[in-house]
This record gives C-alpha cells, structure tokens and sequence, in this order.
C-alpha cells in the first residue's frame, strides 16, 4: 500500500536489519505496509554480543525462538568486588532466559521480517540520507537512490541516519560503553562446569565479575560449547578496560585450568543514554540509534525490539492518514514504555558503579537479604519492572540497612 505521494518506492524505509529494524519491518509489512530493509552486511552476520535474551523478549516475538537457543539461562550470579558470589535464581525458574548466537538469532529475525513481506536488501550500505517535502531519501554507496514515505534508523549505536538527518554528531564518552569480546571455545560440559546451576538444575546461569573496572564488568555467558567473555566500561573510562580484562582473563583461565581456543576477538560499542530527539519529520530511530540500551547491564535487544514494534504502529497509522504528525505517537509510546524504564535503572547504575565501596555494599546487600535477592532474580525473569524494581529495592535497603543506604548516596 503506498500513501498519497505516488512517486515514493516504499511506504517505509529501514535503515539497518538487526533485531530493532527486522522488528520493526515485520511488523509493518504485516500492517500492510511496502518495506525496504537495507543492511551492509550479509546475513547470517557475526555481531559481538554476549547473547544473554530474556524471558520478555518471548513474550514480544510473534515467534518462536527455541530453534535458535544454545542454553536455558535460569539467573545471574554475581562476583563482588572481594570475591564473593551472589546467585538470583528465580525461585520457581518458570520464566528462563536463554542465551543465543547473533549470527542466528538476527539472521532468524530478518527471516521472519522477509515472510512478513518486507524486501531484504543485503550488503548494501547506506551512505546518506534526506528529507524532502514529501519523503524520504536514502542513498547506497554505489549512489542509487530510494524512495519511501518514512525512514527508520536501525543502523545501530553509528547511525548514519541518525548523523544525517540532524539527531546527532556522536555520543559523549560518559553515554557510551566500550567492550571487548571473546568467543572461547572450551566444550560443552567445561561450559556446564563453569556455569552451571550449583544446585545441579539442569541450566545455566551468566556470571558478571565486578570491581575490576570503575564503571562496568566482566562477564562470562554460556554458549552450548562457548564461553562468551568479555569486559565493557563507560568510553570516558575506557583505558581501564584491557588491562583489567587480561588480569581476570589469566586469573579466570588459572582457575578453571582451560586454555580455550578463540573464535573471534572483537571490540564494540553500546549507548547508555536515549538520544535527546527519535522523531523528527518523517524519520524515526530505534534499538542502539536510538540509545535504548540497559545502563544497568548492557542488554538492549528486548528494547530494540519492543523500540520496532512500537515505531511499526506509528508508521502504520502514519501511512494511512498520509500524515507524518502520526509519528509523534512513537516517542509518546517510547518514552512512556522504554525510555522511563531506562531511566529508572540508570539512578541505580549510578549508584552501583560510583565506587568499588557501592559495588561491595549492594552485592552484600543482595547476598544477605532474600528479599532483595528475590528482587533481582524477579527483574531478570522479568516477573518486575525497572521501575518496580528501583522503587522495592530502594525501599528495602532504606528499612532493612538505612545507615548503608545513606552510604550509598553520599
Ligand atoms: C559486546 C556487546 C555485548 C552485548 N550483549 C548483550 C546481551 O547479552 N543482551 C542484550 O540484550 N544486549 C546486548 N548488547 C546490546 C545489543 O547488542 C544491542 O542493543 C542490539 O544489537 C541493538 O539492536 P539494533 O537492531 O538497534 O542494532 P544492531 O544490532 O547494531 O543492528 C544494526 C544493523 O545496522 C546495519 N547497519 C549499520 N550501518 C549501516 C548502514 N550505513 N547501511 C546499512 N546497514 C547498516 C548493521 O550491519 C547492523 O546489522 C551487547 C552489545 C555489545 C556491544
């Protein structure tokens, strides 16, 4: 269906086929909507990512991803700044996780993006973009230009359309995190030995390490016979970053007695702030183009998603009334269901990360209590809101070890 412009190739313009822009062109096409997707790559693409998906993340696909699943994650164990563990496992684990390879995952949901109707442009690189009084524009490299009536930023945390169209120049050091990665292979039951459930469950769970950067963690998530390790930091911090991740890589390997055989070694970055614009004419951004990523632990595929599925409805309605006001409905919705959540748990990344001393004190504080181990567990099942979650922990704390909480702040 094309609105009343008759000169525009498509209705809606994707810029970018992870799991934001797929979302977002599935959901459109099967609105009745004519979607482009463009992507400089070639899927299936390797992107670096611990790979961690959440329950919720099963609840906003209209699909299945169990095919695709390479370990039932049923909690986190944290290792604090001293040493010590702390494991928030959900206690009926009703509500797993699980953990997945990019490459598989994004490739699935592109996939689903083409059933729905969307075309799937692959290894074509968008070079720039525009506005004109009645669509967009966007150019490849080669200097084709395609038309549509709206354009979707999903070209992650680079944007060039986000950089084109005005939103921004760049990020700030302190919105930012830098990380590295390794994909180590080590076999199945060493996976199972290092992250495996103590209890005996048959599932795993994801360790983050934390005290050995200022402002970020280490973490080790298991792969059916890989271990995803990695460290990311706040970018302004970022010279902390490989020093502290060779000391817990040898100290990690010692431990375990394992000389794993890398698979890939990248680097990367995420956003930790929403951009200040996601709308603005007839362009919108989601997933990492629009900053949508958990301060708190780096996770930002359940917000890339939830970011498409909301742009899709505003684009829909846009379409039909031939009007890009519409769209304002999408940073409405975004700001109400994603962007307060973030806010929310970014006071308590604050809080976490502002000493070592803050790091210790939560961790104990979320060793000691059940209660507010029970909290973290319920967030990561995704039983709890952030927002509930900062609200009853915050709560907790400020009855249970007042004196602490203060010390928190201070
Ligand atoms: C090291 C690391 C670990 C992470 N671990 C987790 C985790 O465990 N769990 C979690 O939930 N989140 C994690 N994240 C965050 C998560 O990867 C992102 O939030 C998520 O990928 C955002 O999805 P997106 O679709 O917005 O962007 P992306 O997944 O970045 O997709 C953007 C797409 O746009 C394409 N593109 C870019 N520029 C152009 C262009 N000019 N023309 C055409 N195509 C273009 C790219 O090829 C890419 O396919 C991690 C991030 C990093 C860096």
């Amino acid at each position: 269906m094309h609105g009343v412009d008759s000169v525009v190739d498509y209705d809606v313009i994707i810029v970018g086929g992870g799991p934001a822009g797929s979302t977002a062109a599935r959901r459109a096409s099967q609105a009745g909507l004519s979607v482009v997707v463009f992507d400089k790559a070639r899927f299936p693409r390797y992107k670096p990512c611990a790979g961690g998906i959440q329950f919720g993340v099963n609840d906003l696909l209209d699909f299945d991803i169990k095919s695709i699943s390479q370990r039932t994650i049923s909690g986190i164990t944290m290792f604090a700044p001293s040493g010590f563990r702390v494991d928030c496992i959900p206690e009926n684990r009703s509500m797993p996780g699980s953990s997945i390879k990019r490459e598989d995952f994004d490739h699935l949901l592109l996939k689903k993006a083409a059933e729905a109707g969307a075309e799937i442009r692959e290894d074509t690189l968008i070079a720039k973009a525009r506005e004109e009084e009645s669509r967009a524009v966007v150019t490849t490299k080669e200097g084709e230009e395609v038309t549509g009536m709206y354009l979707v930023g999903a070209d992650g945390i680079n944007s060039i359309v986000a950089k084109s169209l005005g939103f921004y120049d760049g990020w700030q050091g302190d919105s930012t995190m830098v990380a590295i990665e390794i994909e180590a292979e080590v076999g199945s039951s060493t996976v199972r030995e290092i992250c495996g459930e103590p209890s005996g469950y048959n599932a795993d769970l994801i360790l983050l390490y934390f005290g050995g950067l200022s402002h970020g963690y280490v973490w080790c998530f298991p792969k059916r016979s890989v271990l995803s390790l990695g460290a990311c930091c706040r970018q302004d911090r970022g010279g902390e970053l490989k020093p502290a991740y060779e000391k817990w890589y040898a100290a990690f390997k010692d431990e375990y007695s394992i000389e794993p055989q890398i698979l890939s070694d990248t680097a990367a970055r995420f956003p930790i702030e929403p951009a200040g614009d996601i709308v603005k004419g007839r362009t919108i951004l989601v997933g990492d183009a629009a900053g949508l990523v958990d301060p708190f632990t780096g996770e930002g595929i359940p917000e890339a998603i939830e970011s498409g599925i909301l742009a899709s409805s505003a684009l829909s309605k846009a379409v039909k009334e031939a009007n890009p006001r519409f769209l304002k409905q999408y940073e409405k919705d975004c700001k109400r269901e994603i962007i307060s959540e973030l806010k929310a748990i970014e006071f308590m990344a604050n809080m976490f990360y502002k000493s070592r001393k803050n790091m210790e004190t939560m961790c104990r504080f979320f060793r000691d209590d059940s209660y507010a181990n029970f909290l973290i567990a319920a967030g990561i099942g995704g039983f709890l809101t952030k927002k509930a979650l900062r609200r009853k922990m915050m709560l907790r704390m400020a009855r249970k070890r007042p004196r602490e909480a203060i010390s928190l702040l201070l």
